[in-house]
Protein backbone atom coordinates (compact mmCIF):
# COMPACT_ATOMS: atom_id res chain seq x y z
CA UNK A 1 0.00 0.00 0.00
CA UNK A 2 1.08 3.67 -0.91
CA UNK A 3 0.50 6.90 0.13
CA UNK A 4 -2.13 7.51 -1.87
CA UNK A 5 -4.24 4.73 -1.13
CA UNK A 6 -3.70 5.39 2.53
CA UNK A 7 -5.05 8.62 1.96
CA UNK A 8 -7.92 7.83 -0.46
CA UNK A 9 -9.16 4.66 1.91
CA UNK A 10 -8.93 7.52 4.89
CA UNK A 11 -10.71 9.99 3.18
CA UNK A 12 -13.23 7.26 2.60
CA UNK A 13 -14.03 6.19 5.64
CA UNK A 14 -14.16 9.83 7.49
CA UNK A 15 -16.72 10.52 4.69
CA UNK A 16 -19.08 7.50 5.38
CA UNK A 17 -18.63 8.78 9.07
CA UNK A 18 -19.45 11.95 8.42
CA UNK A 19 -22.57 11.17 5.88
CA UNK A 20 -24.07 8.76 8.44
CA UNK A 21 -23.99 11.34 10.97
CA UNK A 22 -24.02 14.63 9.50
CA UNK A 23 -24.55 15.37 6.11
CA UNK A 24 -23.86 19.15 6.51
CA UNK A 25 -20.92 18.83 8.71
CA UNK A 26 -17.64 19.74 7.08
CA UNK A 27 -15.07 17.14 8.68
CA UNK A 28 -10.83 18.69 8.28
CA UNK A 29 -8.34 16.22 8.39
CA UNK A 30 -4.72 16.91 9.99
CA UNK A 31 -2.54 14.69 8.99
CA UNK A 32 0.20 13.84 11.81
CA UNK A 33 3.66 13.82 10.72
CA UNK A 34 5.35 12.50 13.54
CA UNK A 35 6.17 8.70 12.03
CA UNK A 36 6.81 10.96 8.94
CA UNK A 37 9.96 12.02 6.82
CA UNK A 38 9.73 15.10 4.94
CA UNK A 39 9.84 13.22 1.49
CA UNK A 40 7.02 11.43 2.76
CA UNK A 41 5.02 14.73 4.00
CA UNK A 42 5.97 16.09 0.63
CA UNK A 43 4.58 12.82 -1.11
CA UNK A 44 1.37 13.24 1.16
CA UNK A 45 0.94 17.12 -0.45
CA UNK A 46 1.40 15.83 -3.75
CA UNK A 47 -1.90 13.60 -3.44
CA UNK A 48 -3.53 16.93 -2.23
CA UNK A 49 -3.08 16.74 1.80
CA UNK A 50 -2.54 20.11 3.10
CA UNK A 51 -2.72 19.96 6.99
CA UNK A 52 -0.08 18.62 9.07
CA UNK A 53 0.39 18.02 12.70
CA UNK A 54 3.79 17.64 14.88
CA UNK A 55 4.12 17.28 18.54
CA UNK A 56 7.81 17.95 18.87
CA UNK A 57 8.78 21.80 18.14
CA UNK A 58 12.19 20.95 16.99
CA UNK A 59 10.51 18.19 14.20
CA UNK A 60 7.78 20.69 13.64
CA UNK A 61 11.26 23.45 12.65
CA UNK A 62 13.11 20.64 10.46
CA UNK A 63 10.37 19.69 8.73
CA UNK A 64 8.32 22.90 8.32
CA UNK A 65 12.22 24.53 7.17
CA UNK A 66 12.50 21.66 4.39
CA UNK A 67 9.77 22.24 3.16
CA UNK A 68 9.31 26.28 3.28
CA UNK A 69 8.75 26.43 -0.52
CA UNK A 70 5.01 24.28 -0.29
CA UNK A 71 2.12 25.86 0.80
CA UNK A 72 1.54 23.96 3.75
CA UNK A 73 -0.87 24.16 7.43
CA UNK A 74 1.10 23.32 9.94
CA UNK A 75 -0.65 22.11 13.31
CA UNK A 76 1.15 21.94 16.70
CA UNK A 77 -0.62 19.01 18.80
CA UNK A 78 2.02 18.18 21.65
CA UNK A 79 2.83 19.26 24.76
CA UNK A 80 4.67 22.24 24.77
CA UNK A 81 7.38 23.40 27.43
CA UNK A 82 7.62 26.89 27.95
CA UNK A 83 11.76 26.84 26.94
CA UNK A 84 9.90 25.70 23.41
CA UNK A 85 7.80 28.57 22.99
CA UNK A 86 9.44 31.29 21.34
CA UNK A 87 10.65 28.50 18.64
CA UNK A 88 7.25 27.47 18.11
CA UNK A 89 6.01 30.90 17.62
CA UNK A 90 9.00 31.95 15.27
CA UNK A 91 6.76 28.86 12.93
CA UNK A 92 3.85 31.15 12.70
CA UNK A 93 1.29 27.33 13.30
CA UNK A 94 -1.75 27.82 11.59
CA UNK A 95 -3.32 25.88 14.96
CA UNK A 96 -1.73 25.43 18.68
CA UNK A 97 -3.79 22.16 19.00
CA UNK A 98 -2.62 21.34 22.61
CA UNK A 99 -3.06 24.56 24.83
CA UNK A 100 -2.99 22.73 27.95
CA UNK A 101 -2.36 24.84 30.79
CA UNK A 102 -3.28 28.26 32.11
CA UNK A 103 0.66 28.59 32.88
CA UNK A 104 1.13 27.51 29.40
CA UNK A 105 -1.41 30.71 28.29
CA UNK A 106 0.18 33.03 30.55
CA UNK A 107 3.24 32.43 28.68
CA UNK A 108 2.12 32.32 25.19
CA UNK A 109 0.44 35.38 26.23
CA UNK A 110 3.30 37.71 27.37
CA UNK A 111 5.33 36.51 24.07
CA UNK A 112 2.54 37.50 21.76
CA UNK A 113 1.66 40.86 23.11
CA UNK A 114 5.63 41.52 23.02
CA UNK A 115 5.85 40.52 19.33
CA UNK A 116 2.33 41.82 18.44
CA UNK A 117 1.53 38.64 17.35
CA UNK A 118 -1.86 36.49 17.64
CA UNK A 119 -2.36 32.84 17.91
CA UNK A 120 -5.11 30.62 16.95
CA UNK A 121 -5.57 27.78 19.88
CA UNK A 122 -7.81 24.75 20.69
CA UNK A 123 -8.12 24.33 24.80
CA UNK A 124 -7.08 20.98 25.09
CA UNK A 125 -9.35 18.84 27.62
CA UNK A 126 -7.96 15.32 29.73
CA UNK A 127 -11.14 13.86 29.12
CA UNK A 128 -10.99 10.54 30.42
CA UNK A 129 -8.80 12.19 33.51
CA UNK A 130 -5.58 9.97 32.78
CA UNK A 131 -2.62 11.04 34.49
CA UNK A 132 -0.12 10.61 31.75
CA UNK A 133 -2.38 13.11 29.41
CA UNK A 134 -2.18 16.86 29.65
CA UNK A 135 -5.27 18.90 29.69
CA UNK A 136 -7.86 20.83 31.26
CA UNK A 137 -9.82 18.69 33.56
CA UNK A 138 -13.30 18.57 32.09
CA UNK A 139 -14.96 20.33 34.88
CA UNK A 140 -12.54 23.29 34.55
CA UNK A 141 -12.33 23.55 30.93
CA UNK A 142 -15.12 25.76 30.69
CA UNK A 143 -14.10 28.51 33.18
CA UNK A 144 -10.97 27.98 32.26
CA UNK A 145 -11.81 29.04 28.32
CA UNK A 146 -13.20 32.16 29.55
CA UNK A 147 -10.60 32.75 31.60
CA UNK A 148 -8.32 32.51 28.61
CA UNK A 149 -10.43 34.58 26.43
CA UNK A 150 -10.68 37.19 29.17
CA UNK A 151 -7.04 37.79 30.17
CA UNK A 152 -5.11 36.25 27.01
CA UNK A 153 -6.15 38.86 24.26
CA UNK A 154 -3.80 37.61 21.67
CA UNK A 155 -4.68 33.93 22.17
CA UNK A 156 -7.64 33.31 20.09
CA UNK A 157 -9.52 29.93 20.75
CA UNK A 158 -11.67 28.59 18.45
CA UNK A 159 -12.76 24.76 20.02
CA UNK A 160 -11.60 22.05 22.15
CA UNK A 161 -9.14 19.25 21.64
CA UNK A 162 -8.87 15.81 22.98
CA UNK A 163 -7.32 12.56 22.80
CA UNK A 164 -10.15 9.49 23.51
CA UNK A 165 -9.46 7.12 26.62
CA UNK A 166 -6.19 5.29 26.27
CA UNK A 167 -8.49 1.86 26.23
CA UNK A 168 -9.97 -1.50 23.79
CA UNK A 169 -13.05 -0.13 25.24
CA UNK A 170 -15.41 1.46 22.89
CA UNK A 171 -18.14 2.41 25.50
CA UNK A 172 -15.27 4.41 27.52
CA UNK A 173 -13.70 6.03 24.65
CA UNK A 174 -17.04 7.21 23.37
CA UNK A 175 -17.61 8.08 27.16
CA UNK A 176 -14.74 10.43 27.06
CA UNK A 177 -16.08 11.88 23.23
CA UNK A 178 -18.91 12.81 24.77
CA UNK A 179 -17.55 14.86 27.89
CA UNK A 180 -15.17 16.63 24.95
CA UNK A 181 -18.72 17.40 22.31
CA UNK A 182 -20.46 18.70 25.74
CA UNK A 183 -18.03 21.01 26.62
CA UNK A 184 -17.49 22.15 23.01
CA UNK A 185 -21.48 22.83 22.73
CA UNK A 186 -21.67 24.96 26.13
CA UNK A 187 -18.80 27.15 24.24
CA UNK A 188 -20.41 27.30 21.20
CA UNK A 189 -21.70 30.64 22.36
CA UNK A 190 -18.33 31.90 22.85
CA UNK A 191 -17.29 30.92 19.20
CA UNK A 192 -16.32 27.48 19.98
CA UNK A 193 -15.82 26.04 16.04
CA UNK A 194 -13.11 23.51 16.06
CA UNK A 195 -13.92 20.01 17.82
CA UNK A 196 -10.82 18.48 17.41
CA UNK A 197 -11.56 14.47 18.31
CA UNK A 198 -10.07 11.13 16.84
CA UNK A 199 -7.41 9.50 15.97
CA UNK A 200 -6.36 6.54 13.35
CA UNK A 201 -7.94 3.97 16.19
CA UNK A 202 -11.06 5.87 16.37
CA UNK A 203 -12.26 8.34 14.13
CA UNK A 204 -15.18 6.92 12.97
CA UNK A 205 -16.22 6.47 16.67
CA UNK A 206 -15.31 10.87 17.21
CA UNK A 207 -16.86 11.17 14.20
CA UNK A 208 -20.26 9.91 15.42
CA UNK A 209 -19.86 12.19 18.89
CA UNK A 210 -19.23 15.08 17.07
CA UNK A 211 -15.92 15.62 16.05
CA UNK A 212 -15.10 18.03 13.00
CA UNK A 213 -11.44 17.38 13.01
CA UNK A 214 -9.21 14.38 12.79
CA UNK A 215 -6.12 13.70 13.40
CA UNK A 216 -4.64 10.99 11.80
CA UNK A 217 -0.95 9.51 11.80
CA UNK A 218 -0.43 6.08 11.62
CA UNK A 219 -3.17 5.16 9.54
CA UNK A 220 -1.69 7.44 6.53
CA UNK A 221 1.94 7.19 7.27
CA UNK A 222 2.53 3.12 8.44
CA UNK A 223 3.23 0.64 5.79
CA UNK A 224 3.22 3.22 3.07
C1 LIG B 1 0.27 10.87 17.56
C2 LIG B 1 -0.93 11.68 17.75
C3 LIG B 1 -2.03 11.51 16.90
C4 LIG B 1 -2.07 10.48 15.78
O1 LIG B 1 -2.09 9.20 16.32
P1 LIG B 1 -2.33 7.91 15.37
O2 LIG B 1 -2.90 6.91 16.32
O3 LIG B 1 -1.03 7.54 14.82
O4 LIG B 1 -3.31 8.30 14.33
C5 LIG B 1 -3.13 12.33 17.10
N1 LIG B 1 -3.16 13.25 18.08
C6 LIG B 1 -2.13 13.44 18.93
C7 LIG B 1 -2.22 14.48 19.99
C8 LIG B 1 -0.99 12.65 18.79
O5 LIG B 1 0.04 12.84 19.62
Amino acid sequence: MGLNENLIQAIEKIEKARVRTDRHRIVRLVAVSKYATSQEIQALYECGQRAFGENKVQDLQEKSDKLNNLPLEWHFIGTLQNNKINALLKLKPTLLQSLHSLNLAYELQKRLERDNLTLKALLQVNSAKEESKSGFLPEIAQESYHKIQEECPNIKLCGIMSIGAHTQETKIIQKSFEVSYKIFESLKTRGAKTLSLGMSGDFELAIACGSNCVRLGSILFKNA
